[in-house]
C-alpha cells in the first residue's frame, strides 16, 4: 500500500464534517481502505462551523462530494436539511454518515451496527442479555438502538439526570424493555447485569486513571458479564483492567470505531471494504503518536 496517494483530475470526494475537526481519525483509515482497494477517491477533513452547515451542504451537492461522515456539533442539526433519515438515525436521534443518492441527501447512523460486531463475533444467544449501560449521551443511545435489535430482555441506561433519561427514554417509546435509572439504583442493577457498557467518557484523557465503577461494584458484577467500554484510547481503560482482574471478557471501543466506519465506507463505496486494513491503520497511528509523546518528554 502506497503511504501517498496521487490526486488526479477524475479523484472523487469523501469527507468529515465537524468542529473542530483536527482530532479525528477518520482520514486514517479511511485513506488506508481506499488505498487498499486501489480507488482514485480521498477522503478529507472539513472543519464546517454551524453556521455554514446548509451552505456547505450546498457546496458538496455542487461539487459532487459522494458522501461524509458527521461528527460533533452537527449529528443533530443535520437531520432537518437531508432529503431522508433512516429509522436507526432517527430513534438514536443523530446522523453520523451521509450519502448521496438520485434522491438527495440520505442520512443514517452507522453507530449501532459499529457497536453490534464486536459482540455478534461472540457467537452467543443475546435475547435473556440484561444490558446496563452507564451514561445517556450519543453514543449510550446507539448501544440501545443495537441492544434493541438483539433483543435484549432488558437494557437499563444510567445517568446523572432524570431530565435527561426521561428524553432519552422517550426516544423508544414502544420499547418495553427499556428502563432509565439514576446512579443510585446500580447496586440493584448491578448483580443481575450480563453485560456492561461504559458510554461515559471516564477513563479517558484527562481521566484516564478513573473508572465509572469503584472496585467494590465491579465485584458485585457476576464474573460470567461482558464489560464493553466504548473508549478506543487508552487501550485498556482502567475499567476493563478491573473486568480482566475479574476473569470476565472485555471489549475496547477500537471494534467499534472501526466497524463503524467500514460500515459507512462500504455504504459510500457500495462494495465491502477490508475491516482488518482499517484497524491497522488506526494501531500503526496510535503506535505513532506514542512514539512522538515519549520522544517529546525525553528531548523537551
Ligand atoms: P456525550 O454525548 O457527551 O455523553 C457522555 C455521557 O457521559 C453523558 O450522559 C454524561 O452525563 C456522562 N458523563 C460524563 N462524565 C461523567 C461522569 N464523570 N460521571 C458519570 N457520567 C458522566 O458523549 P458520547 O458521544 O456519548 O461519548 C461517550 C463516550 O463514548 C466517549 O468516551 C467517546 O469517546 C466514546 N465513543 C466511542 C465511540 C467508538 O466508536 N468507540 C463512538 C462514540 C463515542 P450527563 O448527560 O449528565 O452530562
Amino acid at each position: 500500500m502506497s503511504s501517498r496517494q496521487v490526486i488526479s483530475g477524475q479523484t472523487r470526494l469523501l469527507g468529515v464534517i465537524g468542529d473542530p475537526i483536527g482530532h479525528t481519525l477518520s482520514p486514517v483509515m479511511h485513506n488506508a481502505a481506499i488505498a487498499e482497494l486501489g480507488l482514485d477517491l480521498v477522503y478529507l477533513p472539513f472543519p464546517v462551523a454551524a453556521a455554514n452547515l446548509a451552505a456547505a451542504l450546498n457546496g458538496f451537492a455542487a461539487i459532487g462530494l459522494l458522501g461524509f461522515s458527521v461528527t460533533i456539533p452537527h449529528k443533530q442539526a443535520i437531520m432537518p436539511l437531508l432529503n431522508e433519515v433512516s429509522a436507526v438515525a432517527q430513534a438514536i436521534g443523530a446522523v453520523n454518515t451521509v450519502c448521496r443518492t438520485a434522491a438527495g441527501w440520505y442520512g443514517t447512523n452507522t453507530d449501532a451496527e459499529g457497536f453490534l460486531a464486536p459482540l455478534l463475533a461472540l457467537n452467543r444467544d443475546w435475547q435473556s442479555t440484561t444490558a446496563v449501560i452507564l451514561g445517556n449521551g450519543g453514543a449510550a443511545r446507539a448501544v440501545v438502538a443495537g441492544c434493541a435489535q438483539l433483543g435484549f430482555s432488558r437494557i437499563q441506561v444510567v445517568g446523572r439526570s432524570s431530565d435527561k433519561l426521561a428524553v432519552l427514554r422517550q426516544g423508544w417509546p414502544d420499547l418495553a424493555s427499556l428502563t432509565v435509572h439514576l446512579w443510585e439504583e446500580l447496586p440493584l442493577l448491578l448483580p443481575n447485569a450480563t453485560l456492561i457498557v461504559n458510554s461515559t467518557p471516564v477513563g479517558m484523557h484527562p481521566q484516564a486513571e478513573a473508572s465509572p465503577l469503584s472496585h467494590a461494584e465491579i465485584q458485585q458484577v457476576q464474573p460470567a458479564a461482558i464489560f464493553y467500554d466504548l473508549i478506543y484510547s487508552p487501550r485498556p481503560t482502567q475499567f476493563l483492567q478491573q473486568a480482566a482482574a475479574q476473569g470476565a471478557t472485555a471489549i475496547d471501543g477500537l471494534g467499534m470505531l472501526v466497524q463503524q466506519g467500514a460500515v459507512a465506507l462500504s455504504l459510500w463505496l457500495e462494495q465491502p471494504v477490508s475491516v482488518a486494513v482499517m484497524r491497522q491503520a488506526l494501531l500503526d497511528h496510535f503506535a505513532q503518536k506514542s512514539q512522538q509523546a515519549l520522544q517529546s518528554t525525553r528531548n523537551p
